[in-house]
């Protein structure tokens, strides 16, 4: 389940909070302005990039092919 975390724009605070699918009622908790920046989470960007190298490794291996049990050789 995905933590996001947010920027007010009435006080410029930054805060994390899982929000359940379907909720997007999300207010600061310091000035309780609901005009509030979802932005991406580090931690989620994180594995998406590692997600990401480790789904592009076997591709840059691909010469690999042969090498393998795919017996095109
Ligand atoms: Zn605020």
């Amino acid at each position: 389940m995905p933590i996001y975390e947010y920027r007010c724009n009435q006080c410029a605070g930054e805060f994390e909070k899982y929000l359940p699918s379907g909720s997007t009622a999300v207010v600061c908790p310091t000035c309780e302005s609901a005009r509030v920046t979802r932005r991406l989470s580090l931690l989620s960007v994180r594995t998406n990039a590692a997600s990401a190298g480790a789904a592009a490794m076997p591709m840059q291996g691909g010469g690999g092919c042969c090498g393998g049990g795919c017996g095109c050789h």
